[in-house]
């Protein structure tokens, strides 16, 4: 981002470390307007304290420094990814962790512990990031897309009990944006069917339901430490679970079929294995990772609740909600709905721009993935049309329609990224400000 100075990085991980409250300044805060222009009507842009990403110091360097010279740089020999997956097991409350190379293939993992095959259909929001489709879409099942609940950008979990199926498989909510899926209507839904649950819990480290870790109510959950995630090793996962049986099974996967112990694959879930394993040098970074991992989640979640605050006083400007069983949020993603009518009819895209000219990078976020080209090329997939035949794959273009899905993401969606709230509260002041000198000076800004 290039709003970015040293010295508002120094400063932001100053705080993010320190873990200092400041003071909110009220007057701020309730809306006193300043008679600036916004920026692309020649008003000054602002400054903001939007943290770097990632933030390390030697700390990282000794941990990877240590991992070199063990002369132990994968699992199998080295003790480091046992290590951080203990640790991680430990900070989510479930038994068991496995590490491995990827938010997806942590995904991939659990589909392949349970064997998931051509056949199959997986239940899925729409409003994802494309992984959690393509999973399903590299094991050969049927991708079944849910449509989205407007208010939270969750899966519609009312939505979920017409799309079962006796050929469903499984069912992998998402918690997305790091905050947590409608759980309790989920779960219940999987014990109704007897369908296990698979928590996509990639942008949630951290996140709660009713006081218990996202990732610790499913069969397994999956976690991404991709560079923009909020916990980063470059490219790494992790699988949690409480089944000592389920996590045999992932380990077995993701070694080649091979266990922990020289067992082999457990007894009807096939004999597929690969390799998805984690590096020690990726173990090492996220141990010294984890370590600011509590803070900056508390930092996050501190600037967005202030933000929420600020934007329920702006017309047009709604905050994703929460359910209520959300007791954090690890707001990956800042997500919330822009109401053209509110700003003299300006248009979402010019909106993004007059924001970003302030200084306040924007994105419409996740779009309409069910009718993207991507998607509905599958229809026409030839494994797919062996698979399941033509009037099924017609068929499933058709069940696969999110109507509230695409009016979120076609007229009122917009999101901000983790970093942003990584700053101090007086960056939300300024967000809220540029928001309301973009209402203000919304006729001019119309083209
Ligand atoms: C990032 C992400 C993934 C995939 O994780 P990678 O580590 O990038 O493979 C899966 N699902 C969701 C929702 C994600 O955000």
């Amino acid at each position: 981002m290039k709003t970015i100075n040293r010295r508002n990085f120094l400063k932001a991980s100053a705080i993010a470390g320190a873990g200092l409250t400041l003071a909110p300044n009220l007057t701020f805060a309730q809306g006193k307007q300043s008679n600036n222009k916004p920026a692309l009507l020649g008003g000054r842009k602002s400054s903001y304290g939007f943290s770097r990403w990632p933030i390390y110091d030697r700390t990282e360097e000794k941990a990877l420094l240590d991992v070199l010279h063990t002369n132990k740089w994968g699992r199998l020999n080295g003790t480091t990814t046992a290590k951080f997956e203990a640790a991680y097991a430990k900070i989510h409350g479930t038994a068991h962790s496995l590490a491995v190379s990827s938010g997806t293939s942590a995904l991939y993992t659990m589909f392949g512990a349970l064997d998931v095959g051509p056949g199959d259909e997986i239940i899925l929001p729409v409003y994802t990031f494309v992984a959690s489709y393509n999973v399903v879409v590299l094991n050969y099942a049927l991708p079944v897309l849910i449509d989205t609940d407007i208010e939270t950008f969750q899966i519609d979990a009312k939505k979920i009990e017409q799309a079962i199926t006796p050929q469903t498989k499984l069912l992998m909510p998402v918690h997305i944006g790091g905050s947590p899926a409608d759980l309790d209507t989920i779960l219940d839904m999987g014990k109704k069917h007897n369908l296990p649950v698979i928590e996509d819990a990639c942008q949630a480290h951290l996140a709660e339901w009713k006081g218990k870790k996202v990732g610790s109510f499913g069969l397994g959950g999956a976690f991404s430490f991709q560079s923009s995630k909020n916990l980063n090793c470059a490219e790494g996962g992790a699988i949690t679970s409480d089944s000592k049986e389920f996590i045999d099974q992932c380990y077995t996967f993701h070694n080649q079929g091979q266990g922990g112990t020289g067992t082999s694959y457990a007894t009807g879930s096939g004999t597929r294995g690969t390799n998805l394993r984690l590096t020690e040098f990726q173990a090492g970074l996220l141990l010294a990772q984890m370590a600011r991992l509590e803070q900056q989640a508390r930092t996050r979640s501190e600037n967005a609740s202030y933000l929420t605050q600020l934007f329920n006083d702006i017309p047009g400007i709604t905050p994703a909600k929460l359910y209520k069983g959300t007791t954090n949020s690890a707001y990956h993603l800042y997500m919330f709905r822009y109401h053209q009518s509110e700003f003299a009819g300006l248009s979402r895209e010019r909106f993004i721009e007059a924001l970003s000219a302030e200084g306040v990078p924007c994105s419409t976020g996740y779009g309409q993935m069910n009718s993207s080209d991507y998607v509905l090329g599958l229809a026409k997939n030839k494994h797919y049309l062996k698979i399941y035949g033509e009037k099924t794959m017609k068929e499933w273009v058709e069940r696969n329609q999110c109507p509230q899905n695409d009016k979120l993401t076609k007229e009122q969606s917009l999101w901000f990224t983790q970093t942003m709230l990584l700053g101090d509260r007086s960056d939300m002041e300024k967000i809220a400000e540029a928001v309301r000198r973009i209402q203000k000076f919304a006729k001019q800004l119309k083209k």
